[in-house]
């Protein structure tokens, strides 16, 4: 049965969804606080099944085209000393294929892909939410009153329709700043190549996306509060990494005077149920992995697939496609959230002894267990991959 969709967010997970949904015939709208898109932001990892799904799109031509190179990772010591280089071959010999890309440009491929179809509202959000029996009445920022069988929530790690109407949820602090941002700057730097600092409490990470253009990203510890940490930030950053050599300094500097950045605290985002009568949490604003995962934008993209796969196989059974739903990726949610925890502790330790242990073992381990310790966490069973239930030794 076609079905009035609103979608919340924009986002990777906001606009996979509506491409889905739309194909599959029912009537889709998106909105977004933004008043425009930007592309601000670092690299994201689409894993197999994340291109499997950006295929049955007919978007990963466009996606390889807009993709970077990936032949080596160096991780450095904060003085600069190489602890190793690993090939991305050798590191993704497990996993079938995956696409290297900035989030700007995954996220403007799916933009352009659906911008003819499906209505984007900007600047728009939603203001209040009433469920009736089967619908949803929901007044918008713009005074629009508009009526939905189904309200999808993609705002993000700090969606305020998830804090509003799902008071279950929870907001885990991981204390920790993430910066990711673009430069157009010509340089020195590989192209292929991204270079790691590990540190305590710290990690930065340069990247060129091309000749002209240098990412970079990096994570630092801090406690503060979410309100003053915009403002904080570019000193944070500064102050962080001054003891480095000139050459990531003056880099900095630059990010700081023309960057495109985009900033904000880690959170894991802990909803016990993904679901409230005809409203649905979907990606970062229900169960955000954090950027540590490896899999913020897979999983996102993955949760808009399982979504859409239960829409279509119970055309008639709204509520049970909706549970199905929950039930299917919480435990999958539990699992990434854990990775991330753990590459936290090992990437980002906190003390000079965890970092000693951590660069000796990383720095000595064979490719093949630095292969299984970066991705043995991050594959589906086959289950999940046919979205089907899993049991509980298949996490
Ligand atoms: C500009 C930007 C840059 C990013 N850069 C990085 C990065 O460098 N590294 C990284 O790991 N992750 C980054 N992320 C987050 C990353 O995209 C997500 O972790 C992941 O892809 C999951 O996607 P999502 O769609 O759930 O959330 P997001 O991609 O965060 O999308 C959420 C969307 O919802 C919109 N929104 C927020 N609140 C509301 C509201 N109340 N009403 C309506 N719309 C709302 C936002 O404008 C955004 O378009 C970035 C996100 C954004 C928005």
């Amino acid at each position: 049965m076609k079905k009035r969709i609103l979608v919340s967010g924009g986002g990777i997970a906001g606009l996979t969804a509506a491409r889905l949904l739309y194909n599959q015939g029912h009537d889709v709208t998106v909105i977004d606080r933004a008043k425009q898109f930007n592309k601000s932001g670092f690299l994201v990892s689409l894993k197999s099944f994340g291109v499997e799904i950006m295929d049955e799109l007919g978007l990963t031509k466009a996606l390889r085209k807009e993709s970077t190179p990936s032949e080596f990772m160096d991780w450095m010591n904060a003085n600069g000393t190489m602890i190793r280089s690993i090939s991305y071959k050798k590191v993704n010999q497990n996993t079938s294929q995956s696409i290297l890309i900035t989030r700007g440009a995954l996220h403007n491929v799916l933009y352009d892909n659906i911008k003819s179809d499906i209505p984007v509202l900007f600047d728009t959000t939603i203001e209040d939410l009433q469920q009736q029996a089967q619908k949803v009445n929901i007044r918008l920022s713009n005074g629009t009153l508009i009526e939905a069988d189904l309200v999808i929530v993609s705002e993000g790690l700090r969606s305020s329709t998830r804090t509003k109407y799902f008071p279950g949820s929870q907001l885990e602090d991981f204390n920790l700043l993430y910066m990711g941002g673009r430069l157009s700057t010509r340089h020195a730097y590989r192209l292929g190549t991204i270079r790691t600092y590990l540190d305590i409490r710290k990690m930065l990470s340069i990247y060129p996306v091309s000749k002209e253009e240098v990412a970079l990203q990096c994570y630092i510890h801090s406690v503060d509060d979410i309100s003053k940490i915009h403002a904080e930030a570019p000193q944070l950053l500064k102050d962080s990494f001054k003891d480095y050599n000139t050459e990531v300094q003056d880099l900095i500097r630059r990010f700081l005077e023309g960057g495109l950045m985009f900033a904000d605290k880690m959170g894991m985002v802990h909803t016990p149920n993904l679901v409230h009568g005809n409203v649905v949490l979907l990606g970062d604003a229900g169960y955000c992995p954090t950027a540590l995962s490896g899999m913020g934008a897979s999983l996102s993209i993955y949760g808009a697939k399982v979504l859409s796969h239960f829409l279509a196989q119970l055309p008639d059974g709204l509520n049970e496609a909706l549970q199905r739903y929950n039930s299917l990726m919480q435990p999958i949610i539990s699992k990434f959230q854990g990775n991330a925890r753990n590459n936290a502790r090992s990437f980002i330790p906190d003390n000079e002894a965890d970092l000693k242990r951590f660069t000796a073992l990383f720095g000595s381990a064979t490719e093949d267990e630095v292969s299984r310790m970066m991705t043995d966490q991050l594959v589906l069973t086959e289950n999940q991959l046919k979205f089907l239930p899993i049991h509980s030794n298949e996490t």
